[in-house]
């Protein structure tokens, strides 16, 4: 990795159900002294490992919303780095509905009762467009809403020392929101669910890449299992002209 550059490694890229080779959709921010996870599914720890991120570098996570293949990896990673030996604070960063579903599955487990645990530190996002959520001399990280069926943030990624904009949108449908948090942007990271209502189809993403102008359109959250995603990349292809794929499990994208 050049000192310029900023990296996302993509950790899972399904909808709802994985399958063997696409984990629920979770990645990993990596900007040198900055390692952020967004969003949180599957084992992270053994996922982190796989990526070569070690979990004890973590400086927090980022949550978009409390659906369940967004945040059902939280009580395991916790776990995983109390038992690592981390003492030090860790921040979950994410709108104020994920926080609360978070901590009540947290007491469910009734983890202030877990010797040493370290102090989690909530902060929450408003649901407003371009609020800063976390940056250093690299990388700058703002949110806004975006359109589903829950409290949902996407996120807009800028490389400080290049201007180069990474985008991911989280579960949404097609709105003028999201064509605001994706202006511009070098790569899109978008979902295509398909035909579900608070979702994007194929065609979403590539209308939404196209009014943006996106530079780079990727397609994540696409359904493995019960759905067919080689049509729903087509379809995109057929809206923007621009470069678009499917995202794959541990994809590198440097920015
Ligand atoms: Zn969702």
């Amino acid at each position: 990795m050049s000192h310029r550059t900023v990296r996302l490694i993509i950790l899972g890229t399904a909808a709802a159900i994985p399958d063997p080779s696409h984990e629920n959709v979770h990645m990993v921010l990596d900007s040198g002294d900055l390692k952020l996870l967004i969003d949180c599914s599957g084992s992270p720890a053994s996922r982190l490992m796989r990526a070569g991120i070690d979990l004890m570098d973590l400086d927090g996570l980022i949550v978009t919303h409390h659906h369940p293949d967004h945040i059902y990896g939280v009580p395991i990673l916790l776990m995983n780095l109390w038992l690592m030996g981390r003492r030090e604070s860790f921040p979950i960063y994410g709108p104020q509905k994920s926080l609360q579903v978070i901590k009540g599955i947290m007491d469910l487990y009734e983890w202030d009762s877990w010797p040493n645990f370290p102090h989690i530190d909530f902060r929450q996002i408003p649901l407003e467009p371009d609020t800063p959520v976390v940056s250093n001399q690299v990388v700058s990280i703002t949110a806004s809403p975006v359109e589903h069926m829950v409290p949902v943030i996407g996120l807009r990624m800028t490389n400080r020392r290049t201007g180069q904009v990474l985008v991911y949108t989280s579960d949404t449908m097609r709105d003028p929101c999201v064509v605001h948090l994706a202006r511009d942007a070098d790569i899109l990271i978008h979902e295509a669910t398909g035909e579900y209502f608070g979702h994007s189809t194929g065609a979403d993403a590539g209308l939404d890449a196209l009014e943006a102008n996106a530079k780079r359109l990727v397609l994540i959250h696409y359904p493995p299992v019960r759905g067919d995603p080689q049509a729903i990349l087509k379809e995109a292809k057929e809206v923007f002209k621009g470069p678009v794929e499917l995202a794959e499990d541990f994809k590198v994208y440097e920015f």
